[in-house]
């Protein structure tokens, strides 16, 4: 079994429940779950990979607007179920391709797509620390 970090990002904090419950009918498992509200500068931490791009000031504003809901996922195969329940990184991408993602149905664009999910065992266990380690955020 796998562990991945997913997050509900604040534009769909209001549809968290219906996400949870996406989660747990694909037979994936949640291990911990919690809410919280980014700083700037956590906010900027979490997506410093990208701090060089050009929609980094927009994102780092976007991921600390509101709450969030940080939940660590348990289960065969979690990193890369969890993805193709996302869809394309784009939400308006994902409307056309994958009309049942969770980024077609409840995200806006391409910065502000609904939820996170970690690409590699390494990104999951960084983001996992970052969210419920000892040093935890928020
Ligand atoms: P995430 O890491 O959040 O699961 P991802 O792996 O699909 O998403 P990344 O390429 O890692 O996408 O980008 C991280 C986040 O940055 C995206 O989820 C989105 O919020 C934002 N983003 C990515 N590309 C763009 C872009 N071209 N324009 C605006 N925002 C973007």
């Amino acid at each position: 079994t796998e562990r991945t970090c997913a997050m509900i990002k604040p534009d769909a904090f209001l549809n968290a429940g219906k996400i949870v419950n996406a989660i747990v009918r694909s037979n994936l498992r949640i291990n911990q779950l919690r809410m919280c509200k980014l700083t700037q500068q956590e906010a900027a931490q979490f997506y410093a990979v990208h701090s060089e791009r050009p929609f980094y000031p927009k994102l780092v504003d976007f991921m600390s607007s509101g709450p969030i809901l940080a939940i660590e996922i348990v289960g065969e195969d979690a990193i890369a179920k969890w993805r193709s329940l996302l869809g394309p990184t784009n939400s308006e991408t994902a409307r056309a391709e994958r009309p049942d993602s969770i980024r077609a149905k409840f995200g806006t664009d391409n910065t502000m797509n609904a939820a996170h999910g970690s690409d590699s065992d390494e990104t999951a266990t960084t983001e996992l620390d970052f969210f419920f380690g000892s040093g935890r955020v928020g």
